[in-house]
């Protein structure tokens, strides 16, 4: 919403931090398919959840507009929901490193020393990339899923992270012609993924290279 000319806030904190302390109360130490009167009919699976939390939410005015709601099931797997609650995706995050040099044949030395600094140091180094797949579609009403995430796992696993964990980036046939940037590489990624995603629809591939840099393509 807009920033309140008297608060300077979007939202009252105070409010929104008792709101959600009350909601979350109904839910917190429970056990979801008995305790709580959501889970009769529909599995509690993260995307699920993160839906009702939405139902939940969306009927607080005080709270303002709800934009999006993200639920964490570990730090390697969340749901959202988005665009006024009729949209839901999860993320799934992986692990990798590599080795890289920011290199190309097509510039000169001085060039090269302003564009990439050390990171284009001949001996390159590395990276322990963490990789977002973020996968949106309708929640299967068997599975309660947006994507089958085993399947999901095995794809990336053997058409990412196998690909490029402890191998040098400048080495790989789709890298080799190019400068193996995190953009290049995240644009390989989601070629990779686009059309082998189980189920669902590749929303975005996300790729943090260090904690302050991270790119992201979405198609
Ligand atoms: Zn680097």
């Amino acid at each position: 919403g807009e920033v309140d000319a008297q608060t300077g806030m979007v939202v009252n904190l105070y409010d929104l931090k008792r709101i959600l302390k009350e909601v979350l109360e109904e839910f917190d130490h429970k056990h979801l398919n008995l305790d709580t009167p959501y889970f009769r009919q529909v599995i509690p699976t993260t995307e699920n959840i993160a839906r009702v939390l939405w139902g939940i939410l969306a009927r607080q005015p005080s709270i303002g507009r709800l934009e999006k709601v993200r639920l964490f099931e570990d730090e390697d797997l969340s749901a959202d929901i988005t665009a006024e609650g009729q949209r839901t995706s999860l993320t799934r995050r992986y692990h990798f490193s590599a080795a890289h040099r920011l290199y190309s044949e097509r510039l000169s030395e001085a060039d090269h020393q302003r564009l990439f600094g050390k990171c284009g140091h001949p001996t390159g180094h590395g990276h322990n990339y963490v990789l977002a797949v973020t996968v949106e579609g309708a929640i299967d009403p068997d599975t309660g899923m947006v994507t089958d995430i085993p399947a999901l796992d095995r794809v990336v696993r053997e058409r990412v992270v196998q690909r490029f964990d402890h191998r040098n980036l400048n080495q790989d046939p789709d890298l080799a012609h190019s400068v193996p940037t995190g953009e290049t590489l995240a644009r390989l990624i989601w070629d990779l993924l686009v059309k082998a995603i189980p189920t669902g629809r590749l929303e975005r591939v996300g790729l943090g290279e260090t904690r302050e840099t991270s790119y992201e393509y979405t198609g």
